[in-house]
């Protein structure tokens, strides 16, 4: 059979590592110009990988599958075992009671964490294993830009027209234009989609939080806050970096962590999950136009940077005291994310520092620095049973959220294919 795989990500490296002994003939179709130039998501930045039953998708994932996958990234670092920075987090009984008593939900997970310069190795890697294989041909630098479904199936890249038995898109959240598309022509893929999470990324010196870096590396929770809404932290990143992250028409801000280069400070993100109702539908719309207020008031393509006291008491931040921003100083102001935030953000990420600071002094130290807006966007959840012949995998398909889920979906459909075939 002849095969398309649209995207060279987590979950298509997942796919192409099941199908390597198949006698199917796999196109692999990729718009970066290599393995290492295409938009950044954690497979190229960052790289925590984590295994866990309560986070990092949707799908209901095996323990053992994950720890395949886990296996697998970390057989193609260049670094020996135990040079790799790792945690488990709450498996420290102690600490899971302490957060625990003051309301939170510790998400239990173990980690393992790459590093965005190790990354390359590991890809090169990956890539030097399946470029040798004869049924895989590699198209780089083709964007496949449409998708015939009616006539099984034409892809189409600007230069090209493909014939295909079966496509598989894993496209990742960088490739929505695409499925857009697809969903124009059969609108019944899509399950459901009504969420966004919305916040800031939180940046703090290491002694406040070392003890919890020590022990956790990461540390997930989740709080339900004073407005009734659900608040989480989100990557965290010890000695990590605050950078920005671009979008076709507005900036936000997110986190990752070298294996080499080392700063001062952690940072991690705390978003507040907007969980919307009928008849309001658009709730990536809801997102961006937060994102696009901060940086309308920040200046073209900046975001804001305001101190947690100044936050509090809705005052613009104009001066820093004693924590250094790992930001580049040309991609933020100083300014006041009240303007751009709706109350029960503001109110849910308030609660939910003053309430960290109780286990963690110094969390809620006023000289703290926000960074906003981090978005966390869902894709809509799609049906794979509706166009026969053609699946989604990883996030685009909207059951994935993470490395090890966006992988193993990527395994799990290769399964189904070679069982069918
Ligand atoms: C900044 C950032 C940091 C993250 N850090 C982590 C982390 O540390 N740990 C973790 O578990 N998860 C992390 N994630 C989430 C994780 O990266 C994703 O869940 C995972 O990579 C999803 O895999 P995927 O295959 O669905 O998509 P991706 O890995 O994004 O791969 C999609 C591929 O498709 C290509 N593509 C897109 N459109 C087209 C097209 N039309 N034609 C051809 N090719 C196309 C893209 O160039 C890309 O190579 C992070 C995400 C981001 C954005």
């Amino acid at each position: 059979m002849k095969i398309a795989l649209i995207g060279f990500g987590a979950s298509g490296i997942g796919f192409l590592l099941k199908m390597k002994h198949s006698d199917h003939e796999i196109h692999i179709f990729e718009k970066a110009k290599d393995i290492f130039s295409t938009s950044v998501s954690g497979i190229r930045a960052d790289g925590k990988i984590f295994i866990s039953k309560e986070m990092g998708g949707d799908l209901d994932i095996d323990l053992e599958i994950q720890e395949k996958v886990v296996q697998y990234y970390l057989s193609k670092t260049s670094c020996p075992d135990n040079e790799i920075e790792k945690g488990d987090s709450f498996a420290n009984k102690s600490l899971f009671n302490e957060f625990y008593k003051y309301g939170f939900q510790p998400v239990s997970s173990k980690f393992w964490h790459i590093g965005t310069d190790e990354l390359k190795t590991v890809l090169k890697n990956i890539f030097d294993e399946f470029s040798t294989i004869p049924n895989y041909h590699f198209h780089f630098n083709s964007e496949v830009t449409d998708i015939d479904i009616n006539d099984k199936f034409h892809v189409n890249t600007k230069e090209q027209s493909y014939k295909f038995d079966k496509v598989i898109i894993g496209v990742g959240r960088s490739g929505h234009k695409l499925i857009q598309k697809i969903i124009k022509k059969e609108p019944n893929i899509i399950m459901d989609n009504m969420q966004v999470d919305l916040g800031i990324r939180f940046e703090l010196p290491n002694h406040i939080v070392e003890t919890l870096n020590q022990e956790m590396y990461e540390f997930k929770l989740k709080l339900k806050t004073r407005t009734g809404y659900m608040a989480r932290t989100f990557c965290n990143n010890p000695s990590g970096f605050v950078v920005t992250e671009e979008y076709e028409d507005f900036k936000t801000v997110n986190g990752h962590a070298k294996r080499f280069e080392k700063s001062d400070n952690t940072n991690f993100a705390i978003l507040v999950t907007h969980q919307f109702t009928e008849p309001f539908n658009d709730p990536v719309s809801y997102g961006s136009y937060i994102a696009k207020l901060t940086n309308i008031l920040a200046g073209k393509n900046k975001v804001i940077l305001q101190t947690f006291g100044n936050f509090k008491e809705s005052k613009r931040t104009k001066k820093l005291y004693r924590v250094n921003p790992t930001l580049n100083n040309n991609d933020y102001i100083l300014g006041d994310l009240n303007l751009a935030f709706p109350r029960k953000t503001t109110e849910s990420i308030l609660d939910f520092i003053d309430t960290l600071d109780k286990v963690i002094p110094g969390i809620a130290n006023p000289d703290n620095l926000m960074y906003g807006t981090e978005v966390k966007f869902y894709s809509n959840k799609l049906n794979n049973n509706i166009i026969p012949g053609l699946s989604t995998i990883g996030d685009c398909s909207g059951w994935t959220r993470s490395i090890t889920y966006a992988t193993a979906h990527g395994i799990i459909l290769a399964e189904e294919i070679l069982k069918s075939t």
